[in-house]
């Protein structure tokens, strides 16, 4: 069998940026000939495996290498012994490099993140000559733009703008191992969003470990306020980033945001403690006040812009070594502060290269483990008190496809980023909705998804000419 006859699955871990990549080495694949797995075949079937990682949690090495190894001897759906290629990219192929070859013999490729466009060679040279292939780069490479992409949806992008990071939060593995911030030029980024509104693309994200800090190497100062208007300016519909650093998030970007149709007014801020003691050990370079102070200027900016509301959501990091209960407390006081939409909620990780593997850490687990608890419940009734305010409104809605629960129900995103169900009409097909921008009216909202009911125009759109015209 030559590698363009075969089938290749995609394991991808952690980010956003990963769920990018994923996307690339998946383009890659299949313009050297290789065909993604049937949805509905086995895993045990794939002739290729790749493993995007993540290296920023220790529970995610855990479940790299579980997976790994199982693969060793795993024969085919039908029993058969299976000759399989194995390949680890993202940040554990970029830490670990050919050490994870002597620790998983049948680990046929080990590729970094910078080396992503050599991953059909290294397949293809693992295959031939039988021995494993390791390459990878060092953290100081430009970012690839120009390789091929299976996007998952073909109404949204991930566009990178930059990659790696200069912050070196204390208990952060992401410097060490994406390298230094490198940014994209702004006509590079532009070219691939006009290319991409071509291909038929309403909504972008545009992605980095610090948006924020967008083009500081470039120009010398952070430029991402003006790439934003630049990218609004390019006619996309729906515009979404991630992630932004408080410490970086200037007043320009905070007026670019509230000003721009385009951008959506759900805006992530991680956070990561609301203690002002755990903040400077986690080297995150701002208070819990100034904090507060920029949910207050965005909300303000929004208000007068006339965007409305904005959806904030955070992470949150729990059990850093030497949190206190009165650490912990203030935690909870600021979540209910600022009133997150969601909040995605961590219990405190050890990476062995980072400054914050050397602290001193006593808090039992079981304390740890009860402000965790503590902490998600205060998460999940402050998402469901904003879900609560959508009642009764009518929310334009991207639809991406049946809910994964009821092929009869349709589901997609609000402007804010919830989760949206509506039935779908009867003799209608998911297809005719899917990619386009309707309106719904909210009548139930609960914890993590909104329901209601498409509005009678939306129904009028694609029954007139059997598909919506997205202009609800
Ligand atoms: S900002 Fe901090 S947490 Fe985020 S990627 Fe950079 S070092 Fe890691």
């Amino acid at each position: 069998m030559t590698l363009s006859d075969m089938t290749y699955r995609i394991c991808t871990f952690g980010c956003q940026m990963n769920k990018h990549d994923s996307e690339r080495v998946a383009g890659l694949l299949e313009e050297s000939g290789l065909c993604a797995l049937a949805d509905d075949a086995h895993d045990a079937d794939a002739d290729v495996v790749v493993y995007l990682t993540c290296c920023v949690r220790e529970a995610a090495d855990k479940r790299l290498f579980g997976q790994v190894a199982s693969l060793k001897s795993l024969p085919d759906s039908a029993g058969a012994p299976k000759r399989r290629l194995v390949a680890v990219g993202g940040c554990i192929g970029q830490r670990d490099g050919a050490a994870l070859v002597e620790s998983f013999p049948h680990i046929d490729v080990v590729f970094g993140t910078h080396n992503i466009a050599r991953l059909p060679e290294l397949l293809a040279g693992a295959h031939s000559l039988s021995t494993p292939q390791v390459e990878v780069l060092d953290g100081q490479g430009t970012c690839a733009t120009d390789l091929p992409s299976r996007r998952e949806h073909r109404w949204h992008a991930w566009v990178p703008i930059m990659t790696g990071c200069d912050n070196f939060c204390s208990y952060c593995v992401v410097p060490y191992v994406r390298g230094r911030e490198r940014s994209r030029t702004p006509d590079d980024v532009l070219r691939e969003v006009t290319a991409l509104l071509g291909d038929g693309v309403r909504e972008v994200t545009l992605l980095g470990q610090n948006v924020n800090s967008y083009g500081r190497d470039l120009f010398g100062e952070p430029r991402f306020a003006t790439l934003l208007r630049q990218v609004a300016g390019c006619g996309v519909e729906r515009i979404r980033f991630a992630t932004s650093h408080p410490k970086d998030i200037s007043d320009e970007t905070i007026a670019a945001f509230a000003e721009l149709p385009a951008v959506m007014p759900a805006l992530h801020l991680p956070v990561q403690s609301g203690s002002d003691a755990v903040l400077r050990a986690m080297r995150r370079n701002y208070t819990a006040e100034h904090y507060l102070g920029l949910v207050r200027k965005v909300r303000e900016a929004a208000a007068r812009a006339g965007k409305g509301e904005v959806a904030l959501s955070t992470d949150v990091i729990v059990g850093f070594p030497g949190e206190s209960d009165a650490d912990f407390e203030a935690t909870m006081d600021l979540m209910r502060a600022v009133g997150y939409a969601q909040a995605f909620t961590f219990i405190y990780s050890r990476r062995e290269q980072t400054p914050a593997a050397r602290l001193h850490d006593d808090t039992p687990r079981a304390v740890v483990q009860e402000r965790f608890d503590r902490l998600v419940a205060l998460v999940q009734q402050s998402a469901w008190g904003c879900n609560q305010l959508e009642c009764g409104r009518v929310v334009e809605v991207l639809f991406e496809g049946a809910s994964k629960r009821d092929a009869r129900v349709l589901a997609g995103k609000s402007p804010k980023n919830q989760t949206v169900h509506a039935p779908l009409p009867p003799g209608a097909a998911v297809a005719d909705f899917t990619g386009e921008v309707l309106p719904v009216r909210i009548d139930t909202a609960r914890t993590w998804y909104l329901s209601g009911a498409l509005l009678n125009e939306a129904l009028a759109d694609v029954s007139a000419d059997g598909n919506a015209d997205g202009s609800a």
